[in-house]
Parts: C-alpha cells; structure tokens; sequence
C-alpha cells in the first residue's frame, strides 16, 4: 500500500472484526533481525503491517541517503513470507506533503550515545517519524529491536509522553554466526570490514564475562571492551556504559547496566550493545 487512506481503510476493516493490529517499522533492506520482528508480530497480532520508509529526516551529511540500501521486490517477498498482511510503503511526499512543519523533539534521552554525534536532527526524525506511523496505523503493538538500544528508550518515552495507546515490544537482537549484529549497513561492509567488525561483539562480551569474573567497575570494564576493538583496529566513536532506562553515565554496574558502542568500521557506521547485569542480581 503506497497511501494513508489505503492502510486506514484496512485497519478501520480490521478492528471491525475485532483483530489486534501489529506494526513493524522498517528502512528496508530486510534482514534476519526485521523478520524475527515481523515472526513476533505475526505471532502476537492479527493484522500485521510491515513499513517500509527510508526517512530523509533522520539522515546527516555523513550518512548518505541516496547510498542506503533499497530492494522494495525483495523485501516485499521476505515480508510476505514470514505472514505480513501489508507492506506499506509511502513515498516522501504522502509522509511529507508541502509545507509540512512539525518536529516532534524528546529532551535529554536523545542528547547522548547516537544522539551526540549524529546530531539531534536525527532523533527528531525518528520520533516524528514514528509518531506519524503511529498515527497513521494506530497499531495495537508495535515492535522494535533492541539493537537500537536508545531508539527503543526513545520511543517508550514517546508514547508516555504523548499517551499514544501503543504497546513498545522490544525484541533481542539478531546475530551472524560470529557474533556481529546484523545490520543493513553491514551492506557497506568490503571483506576485511566485515572481518573486523566481528570484534565489536566480542568486545561487548569481554566486557560482560569481566563483570561475571567479579569487576564492575565502569573504568575498567570499558577498559577491557577497548582492548578489544583495539585488537581489530576499531577505535570506537563511543563506548559507554549507561543506566538502561534514563541513560545517565554510570561509575560501576549495581544492577542492570547499557554498554553501548558505536563505531566506524571500513564504509559503515556500526552500533551494538548488551544489557549486563551485575552477577549478585542475576543469583538473586
Ligand atoms: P531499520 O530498518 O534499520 O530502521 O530497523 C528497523 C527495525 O529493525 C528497528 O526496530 C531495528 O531496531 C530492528 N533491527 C535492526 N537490526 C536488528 C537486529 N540485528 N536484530 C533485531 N532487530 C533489528
């Protein structure tokens, strides 16, 4: 479905039967990590509706627009395949029409991590952007993976702000056989870019096993982390270790702990994260 009207009409007839309607945003370029989305929408939710929209508004400079991935066919056979009921697919100008001029702007949370050095152009794009998904599918649930850590965080605090009555379900993170998230910029990766992103993961592990081993000092676990990257040559563009619901920066993991990375590796920009807990919590 390319129009608004279209893709209401369709809720409107689903609701009529009383079927729950899930929503997967995407940017396209699918890959396994979009489809355990879709496999869990279709799992949780009667209407399922996979978006596909490369939002102009969340890219900078540096993050070129026009390189981004694009095979609409294919993903609609991958979308399908897994149950989608609808791929809606706009273009910019039915999310975009002349003279639009709202941002929707969440203080604080998108002022850090990602935020920080895309700028705050690019949260703005995605919250705006998914407050008009919202809208414009008024979904029931809606499902977001948990690679995008803050994004995740965002859009909960979103929906609380603006009492949007959506569900956030926030599912694990899907992974190539080496460890290394899978990604649509992963595309951009050449092989020994690839070979070398697989250290961002096993950074991310050390990091934890370290912690399991009885240090939880954030100095030192990020220490432990860097090694790592440093080992491939990745010099991260952030490695951080942050409270997993207000993001403040944390001195050592008490409880629960975000360490979150984001690196440039050959063409692409990679993030990633682990949630880590301190090991007395996870006995207790
Ligand atoms: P994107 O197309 O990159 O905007 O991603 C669309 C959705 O898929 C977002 O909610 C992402 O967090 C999620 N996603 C991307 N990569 C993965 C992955 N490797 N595992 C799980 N979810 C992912």
């Amino acid at each position: 479905m390319r129009s608004v009207a279209e893709v209401r009409g369709a809720v409107r007839d689903a609701r009529a039967a009383g079927r729950r309607v899930g929503l997967v945003p995407t940017m396209g370029a699918l890959h396994e990590g979009h489809l355990s989305l879709i496999r869990r929408a279709r799992a949780d939710t009667d209407l399922v509706i996979v978006s596909l929209f490369v939002n102009p508004t969340q890219f900078n400079a540096q993050d070129d627009l026009a390189a981004y991935p694009r095979d609409e066919a294919r993903d609609a056979a991958l979308a399908e395949g897994e149950g989608a009921d609808i791929l809606f697919a706009p273009p910019v100008d039915e999310v975009y029409p002349d003279g639009f001029a709202t941002t929707i702007h969440i203080a604080g949370l998108t002022e850090v991590l990602c935020g920080a050095y895309r700028g705050p152009a690019h949260f703005d794009g995605v919250t705006t952007v998914v407050t008009k998904l919202f809208q414009m599918t008024t979904p029931d649930v809606a499902f977001f993976g948990q690679k995008d850590a803050q994004q995740v965080l965002v859009v909960r605090r979103l929906v609380r702000d603006l009492d949007i009555t959506v569900r956030i379900e926030a599912c694990p993170t899907v992974r190539e056989p080496d460890g290394l998230a899978m990604s649509s910029r992963n595309a951009y990766l050449d092989a020994d870019a690839r070979q070398q992103a697989g250290a961002i993961n096993r950074a991310l592990e050390a990091a934890d096993r370290a912690l399991a081993g009885g240090e939880t000092d954030a100095a030192a676990l990020l220490a432990i982390a860097r090694e790592v990257l440093a080992g491939a040559r990745i010099e991260p563009e952030y490695l951080e270790l942050r409270h997993p619901e207000d993001l403040r920066p944390l001195e050592a993991v008490e409880g629960d702990a975000l360490l979150a990375v984001a690196a440039h590796v050959g063409r692409a920009r990679l993030i990633d994260n682990r949630m880590l807990s301190h090991p007395a919590k996870e006995h207790a």
